[in-house]
C-alpha cells in the first residue's frame, strides 16, 4: 500500500507545479495581468493576451516598484503584490455580478475575444460583463444563468463558441458589410504623411450618409477620440474581429449596444484629422489593423438616398422614434445633425 500512496502522492505535486506555469501563459491570464498593469499605468499596450516586450515591461516595472526581484515573470510573489488584481485564479470560483479579480479580467478577455464585450477587461464584473457572459452562455446553448462557471469558462477558452452548434450566433469565416455604399477611396496601405501607412479603406461619400454596422456585434466605443479619429464608433464582433468607423458628424449608438449588419449607428462626417467629408473603416483582429478588403462583401449595410432626403427624413418624423442610449452609457454625439 504504501509505494503505491506514494507515487499518488508526488503525481499530485508534479500536477499541482505544472498546473499554475501553463495557466500564466495563457493569453487570458496574459490578459488579466495586462489589466492590472494597465490599471496602475505601466502597461500602454492592449490587452490583447500576447506577452510581448511592453508587457514584460510592464512586469519589470512594477516588480521594480515594490521592491521585489526584477525578472518580468507574474509569478506568485508579484501575484500576490498586485493585490485584488492578482487573484483569484480563474477557474477557481464561480464569477458573478459584484465580483473582482484576477480572473474577471481573464473572463472579460475571453468574452471579448469571442465577440460578446464587454468592452473593456478591468476586473470588474459589472452589468456589461453580467450581459457579455449571458451572450456567450446562449450562443453557446448552455444555461443561461450571468454566472460564469466552469462550463461557460470552458466554451469561451475552447476558441469557438461552443463544440455544438451556436443555437444564436452566426458561424463560419467573419465577412463584412460595406458600412456604406459607394466607391473606395484610400485603400489600405496607402502611403501617409510622416511615413505612415493608412490602417483602414476610406470611403468618400457625403456629409450626412448613414452608417451602418458591418455585421453582428456589441459596440465597446462610442465618443470622441483625441487620437485623430474624431468621433469613433468601434464594434466588438466574434474571433477578435473588431470593425472603426471614423470621423462621424454624429454617434448614435452607444457602448454596450447589441448591432447587427446595418444598425445606424451615426453619420459620416469630417471630425478629427480629416481632409473632408468621408467615412474611415478599419477592421483590427486582435487590434491589429488588417486589409478589410479580403472579408468585404459587395453588399453595403445601408442604402445610398440624396443627402438632402436623408437629413430631411432624420430630421424629421425618424428623430421621435430615435433609439435611445441606456442612462449611464457614456453616448455622446458632437456637431448633431439636425441642429
Ligand atoms: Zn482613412
Amino acid at each position: 500500500m504504501r509505494p503505491v500512496l506514494r507515487i499518488g502522492a508526488s503525481a499530485l505535486i508534479v500536477i499541482a507545479v505544472v498546473l499554475p506555469a501553463r495557466a500564466d501563459a495563457s493569453p487570458a491570464n496574459v490578459a488579466a495581468l495586462q489589466a492590472a498593469l494597465k490599471s496602475m499605468h505601466l502597461y500602454r499596450g492592449f490587452v490583447d493576451g500576447v506577452k510581448g516586450p511592453l508587457t514584460r515591461r510592464g512586469v519589470n516595472a512594477f516588480q521594480r516598484r515594490r521592491g521585489l526581484s526584477v525578472d518580468g515573470i507574474a509569478g506568485p510573489r508579484t501575484r500576490r503584490a498586485l493585490g485584488w488584481r492578482g487573484r483569484p485564479p480563474l477557474g477557481s470560483r464561480v464569477m458573478r455580478f459584484g465580483n473582482r479579480g484576477w480572473d474577471v479580467a481573464a473572463l472579460q478577455f475571453l468574452l471579448q475575444r469571442a465577440g460578446h464585450g464587454p468592452g473593456r477587461a478591468d476586473g470588474l464584473f459589472g452589468p456589461l460583463t453580467k450581459g457579455a457572459v449571458r451572450r456567450a452562455q446562449s450562443a453557446a446553448g448552455i444555461g443561461v444563468d450571468g454566472l460564469a462557471g466552469p462550463a461557460t469558462i470552458r466554451s469561451l477558452r475552447s476558441g469557438t463558441e461552443s463544440t455544438s452548434q451556436p443555437v444564436n450566433y452566426p458561424s463560419g469565416p467573419v465577412r463584412f458589410l460595406r458600412p456604406v455604399p459607394g466607391p473606395i477611396g484610400d485603400g489600405f496601405g496607402a502611403a501617409r504623411a510622416g511615413g505612415r501607412t493608412h490602417d483602414g479603406l476610406d470611403f468618400p461619400v457625403p456629409y450626412g450618409t448613414r452608417v451602418g454596422a458591418a455585421g453582428r456585434g456589441t459596440t465597446i466605443y462610442a465618443a470622441y477620440n483625441y487620437g485623430g479619429y474624431g468621433n469613433l464608433v468601434v464594434i466588438q464582433h466574434r474571433l477578435g474581429y473588431t470593425t472603426w468607423y471614423a470621423h462621424l458628424s454624429s454617434i448614435t449608438s452607444w457602448v454596450g449596444e447589441q448591432v447587427s449588419g446595418g444598425t445606424r449607428i451615426g453619420y459620416v462626417g469630417s471630425t478629427g484629422y480629416s481632409t473632408g467629408p468621408h467615412l474611415h473603416f478599419e477592421v483590427r483582429r486582435y487590434d491589429t489593423p488588417i486589409d478589410p478588403i479580403p472579408q468585404l462583401l459587395s453588399t453595403a449595410a445601408t442604402f445610398l438616398r440624396s443627402a438632402g432626403r436623408q437629413r430631411s427624413r432624420e430630421c424629421g418624423p425618424a428623430k421621435r422614434g430615435m433609439r435611445k442610449p441606456p442612462r449611464g452609457s457614456d453616448w455622446i454625439a458632437r456637431e448633431r445633425l439636425c441642429g
